[in-house]
């Protein structure tokens, strides 16, 4: 393996343009995992963990502006955060252990596309949009239409995440919630995660480990949005069009589905 230390972000992207596909080091939390178990290993890895333009957190007019190495723990710590996106703060308290937490980069949980990605629901109901820069410009796309398939998604090779936008909502506007189910409370991976904001009658909700990649429930919000009174079978009817349960070492299709819909049900009677 070769590693690069660009000393600036625009040696950085000028960097990006030149190697073959490589690994951008965070945090390395997910980058180590693969390394241990000899997972798609890359030749190249660019460190960017030390590049001040990265890490920040900020607003403007609007919008929350989260620099893509600032780590779960300092956005679940931030004060800004707290008062102005509290919803998110507060999902992100019980990310992994501190250790983790403190390492884990809000841009690699997004960029390494993970149907588990805690952070991923969260921001999908937030509708929270990436800005993608090289060496040729920037981009800014929503994240809805980030991921394709599973661990896919449109970053060109030669790009970064460089920042998450999150357009702000006054926070007693709406009600949100994040459930995330594992095999235990503490230190656990999502089998099944669930975001859902309420504001009047609009429903945001997006399912993390259940598809491919975390989604929106589309068929769902519209149903919630059009039904005076829910009926199970509908809501479920709706569920199953939004989603393709995926089996992996973690859990079954089934079971996942299944949690799903309870926690569709506990959240939304
Ligand atoms: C013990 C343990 C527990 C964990 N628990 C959780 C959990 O509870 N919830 C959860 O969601 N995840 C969890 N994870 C997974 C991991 O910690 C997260 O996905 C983390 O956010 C990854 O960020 P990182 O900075 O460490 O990424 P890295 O490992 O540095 O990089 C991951 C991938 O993202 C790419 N990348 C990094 N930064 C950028 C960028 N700016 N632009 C484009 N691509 C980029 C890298 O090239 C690489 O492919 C856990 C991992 C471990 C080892």
């Amino acid at each position: 393996m070769k590693f690069h230390k660009p000393q600036t972000l625009p040696e950085c992207l000028c960097l990006l343009g030149k190697l073959k596909d490589p690994w951008l080091l965070a945090g390395g939390t997910d980058i180590n995992v693969q390394i241990r178990h000899q997972l798609n290993v890359k030749e190249d890895v660019v460190f960017i963990n030390h590049l001040p333009e990265l890490n920040f957190i900020k607003k403007e007019e609007n919008s929350l502006i989260i620099g893509a190495t600032a780590t779960i723990k300092d956005i679940s710590g931030s004060e800004l955060i707290k008062k102005e996106c509290p919803f998110l703060a507060d999902s992100l308290a019980d990310f992994a252990s501190p250790l983790i937490s403190n390492l884990a980069t809000i841009a690699g949980n997004i960029a390494n596309s993970s149907p588990t990605a805690d952070t991923v629901p969260l921001l999908l109901v937030l509708e929270a949009a990436l800005v993608l820069s090289s060496c040729r410009g920037h981009r800014t796309i929503a994240l809805k239409d980030f991921y394709t398939s599973y661990k896919h998604n449109v970053r060109q090779t030669d790009e970064m995440i460089t920042s998450i936008i999150i357009p702000l909502l006054p926070p007693d506007s709406y009600t949100a919630h994040y459930v995330k189910i594992g095999s235990r409370r503490a230190l656990t991976i999502a089998k099944a995660a669930l975001a859902l904001l309420k504001r009047q009658d609009e429903f945001r909700i997006a399912a993390g480990s259940l598809s491919e990649y975390p989604k929106r429930l589309k068929n769902v919000e519209e149903y919630l949005q059009n039904s005076k009174k829910i009926v199970k079978k509908h809501l479920f009817a709706a569920l199953d069009e939004d989603v393709y349960p995926i089996s992996d070492f973690r859990s079954e299709a089934a079971y996942r589905l299944q949690v799903t819909r309870n926690y569709l049900l506990k959240f939304t009677r």
